[in-house]
């Protein structure tokens, strides 16, 4: 039987398959934060050694490749976080580490776009960073090159541009967690889902963005991601 609903229903964001018809259908968006030594440096990170750590993003905070961005409101330091994202076709708990790649469906690249001043005043402050990370259209996202139950995303170089200018740069290869570890402790957590995203942190070099910028990034084997910030 059909369940009538008390108000109308959102629809569920998904994202683009390369080469297919097919659309992912986003449940959750989980990232990895301090995942690249060199970031951690330029973070200003106590501890470079701590591990990393996770937080989320709304499943709607997804926008496609070639977009439009509309700039947040509430921010004077926008940045640009270049990542590598998983996109699951299985979950589980407590996964085995040898067990994560045949969860995988494929892999995207995505940029976790970061409201950098509400993010230090939240951490000085103890305070939640959703108003920091979790904001409308803050997770844009290239399509997704299926690669079902590899883990082949080991190293690869990782790069992204603000109008034509080399701004971050990385290897894959340098990932505190690599992808399988990324979703054993994850796991640990929280149950997984098919439908998962897990954006899986960002090399050195963040900075900042202004309306009319165009950001172009990309993966080694992964794909290439390009959006313009709306002016305000
Ligand atoms: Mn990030």
């Amino acid at each position: 039987m059909h369940e009538a609903l008390a108000v109308p229903a959102a629809p569920r964001p998904t994202v683009a398959v390369e080469g297919s018809a097919l659309r992912f259908p986003v449940r959750r968006i989980f990232c990895v934060g301090r995942n690249y030594p060199e970031h951690a440096r330029e973070m200003g990170a106590r501890d470079e050694r701590a591990p990393p750590f996770f937080f989320a993003k709304p499943a709607d905070a997804v926008i496609a490749s070639g977009s439009i961005v509309p700039f947040p409101p509430r921010t004077a330091n926008l940045q640009h976080e270049i990542e590598l994202v998983v996109a699951l076709a299985k979950g589980g708990r407590n996964i085995a580490v040898e067990a994560a790649a045949g969860l995988v469906y494929g892999y995207a690249v995505g940029v976790d776009l970061t409201r950098r001043d509400v993010q230090a005043a939240m951490k000085e402050e103890g305070k939640p960073w959703d108003t920091a990370k979790g904001f409308d259209h803050s997770a844009p996202i290239s399509p997704i090159m299926a690669a079902a139950g590899t883990a082949q995303v080991g190293k690869g170089r990782i790069w992204l541009e603000v109008n034509d200018k080399p701004r971050q740069m990385g290897d894959i290869a340098d990932m505190i967690w690599s992808v399988p570890e990324i979703i054993a402790e994850l796991s640990t957590w929280f149950e997984l889902a098919a439908g998962d995203l897990i954006f899986t942190g960002t090399p050195a070099g963040v900075g900042q963005l202004n309306p009319g910028d165009r950001v172009r990034g990309g993966v080694d084997g992964v794909g290439i991601l390009a959006f313009t910030m709306a002016t305000r």
